[in-house]
C-alpha cells in the first residue's frame, strides 16, 4: 500500500510502499477514501510537537473509508461497511473515560499521532474508533468532521456552555473557525468573527457572522467593544491561541465571560493579565477535540443540513506536501482534503 511518511522534521513527507496492516483482535482495518489535512499536521511536520510523536510515522487524523478487514471478537462491523474514524483512542477504564471525558483520557493514543494515520491507503484501528455512516454526505466533507467540525462543537457546546442570545467572538475562521461560526449561530448566538486572511470575513458573513473585523487593520479590542455596546463578548473561542491574539481576545470578554482556547502555540508561553482575570471573573478553559458521542451528534447535524463542512479543495495522496505548503502560507479558508484512489 502507498503511504506518505514523515521521516525528518522540516522535510517533505516521503511516498513509501508498505505491507497492508492486519487487524489484531478487537481491531479493524479501514481502506481510506479521504483524509483531511489539519494545521496540527503542519505543526508536527515542523517538529513543534516532537514530544508526542515518534518519527518515522504516517500522519493524518481526519479519516473516512470502508472496512477492509475485521479482527477477532468484533460485533456489529463487517467488511464493506463505510464510515468515519473517531481518531482518539481512549483506554475506557480511567476515571476520565468513565465520567464522559474520554477525550482527555490519561492514557490516550491517537490515529495520526502515536499511531499511524490516514495519509495512507489502509489504516488499522480499534473497532471502537469506527463510526459507521451510510448517508448522503460526500466523503471529502465527511472527512473534516472528526476534528474541524467536532472540535468546534465540543468547544462551544461543552466547554463554553453557550446559551441562546449570548455574544460569541470567534478568533480565526480557518479550517476550524468557519465551523465554529456556524455552530455558534446554530445554537442561537450573535457571532462576531475576526481573521486576517483575505476573503475569510466575507465567508464568515456568508455563514452567519453578524459583525466581522480584521485585527491587523483595526484596533481589535475597540472593534469588539463597538459591536457589543461597550460590554464585550460573553464567550471567546480563540482558534489561534498565541500572545498576538490573547492580548486582545481575553480582554474582549464581558465580565464573567469565558474564553476557550482551541488553538495553541505549542512552543511559546503567553502572557495573561492576572488582575483582569481576577477583577472581571473571566474563565479560561481548554478544549481538546471531542468525545465520540459529540462526533456522532455532529454527523447528524451535518446530515440534516444544519452545518456545512467547508472544504477548499481535494488533492491526491501524493500531493500532501503541496497541501501542507498551502496551510503554511496561511491563506486558505476551509479544509484541504486528500482523496485516496
Ligand atoms: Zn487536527
Ligand atoms: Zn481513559
Amino acid at each position: 500500500m502507498r503511504v506518505m511518511v514523515l521521516k525528518e522534521y522540516n522535510k517533505p513527507l516521503v511516498l513509501e510502499e508498505r505491507e497492508k496492516p492486519e487487524p489484531a483482535e478487537g481491531e479493524v482495518v479501514m481502506k481510506v477514501s479521504h483524509c483531511g489535512i489539519c494545521g496540527t499536521d503542519l505543526k508536527i511536520s515542523t517538529g513543534k510537537l516532537s514530544s508526542i510523536v515518534t518519527i518515522p510515522y504516517v500522519p493524518g487524523h481526519e479519516i473516512v473509508g470502508s472496512i477492509d478487514a475485521v479482527g477477532k471478537n468484533i460485533r456489529g462491523i463487517k467488511e464493506g461497511d463505510t464510515g468515519i474514524a473517531y481518531f482518539y483512542i481512549p483506554c475506557g477504564e480511567c476515571e476520565l473515560c468513565r465520567n464522559g471525558s474520554e477525550n482527555v483520557c490519561y492514557s490516550i493514543e491517537r490515529l495520526g499521532f502515536e499511531r499511524d494515520g490516514g495519509f495512507s491507503e489502509y489504516v488499522r484501528m480499534p473497532a471502537y474508533s469506527f463510526c459507521g455512516y451510510t448517508g448522503k454526505i460526500a466523503g471529502e466533507k465527511l472527512s473534516v468532521l472528526p476534528d474541524a467540525v467536532a472540535t468546534s462543537y465540543h468547544a462551544i457546546k461543552n466547554r463554553a456552555a453557550l446559551r441562546i442570545g449570548q455574544t460569541v467572538l470567534i478568533v480565526g475562521t480557518g479550517g476550524l473557525g468557519i465551523h465554529a461560526v456556524q455552530i455558534a449561530g446554530l445554537m442561537g448566538a450573535e457571532v462576531i468573527a475576526a481573521d486576517i486572511k483575505p476573503g475569510a470575513l466575507d465567508m464568515a458573513k456568508t455563514y452567519g457572522a453578524r459583525d466581522t473585523f480584521d485585527p491587523d487593520s483595526v484596533d481589535p479590542l475597540e472593534a469588539v467593544m463597538d459591536c457589543t455596546s461597550g460590554k464585550g463578548a460573553d464567550i471567546v473561542i480563540d482558534n489561534v491561541g498565541t500572545d498576538d491574539t490573547l492580548r486582545w481576545s481575553l480582554p474582549s470578554l464581558k465580565r464573567g465571560g469565558t474564553l476557550v482556547m482551541v488553538g495553541y502555540d505549542p512552543v511559546n508561553p503567553v502572557n495573561v493579565y492576572p488582575l483582569g482575570v481576577h477583577y472581571n471573573e473571566w474563565s479560561i478553559r481548554g478544549a481538546r477535540v471531542s468525545t465520540k458521542q459529540e462526533l456522532l451528534e455532529v454527523i447528524d447535524l451535518v446530515e440534516s443540513g444544519m452545518i456545512d463542512p467547508v472544504v477548499k479543495k481535494v488533492i491526491p495522496l501524493e500531493a500532501v506536501n503541496e497541501g501542507l505548503d498551502e496551510i503554511r502560507e496561511g491563506k486558505h479558508i476551509g479544509r484541504i482534503v486528500l482523496k485516496i484512489e
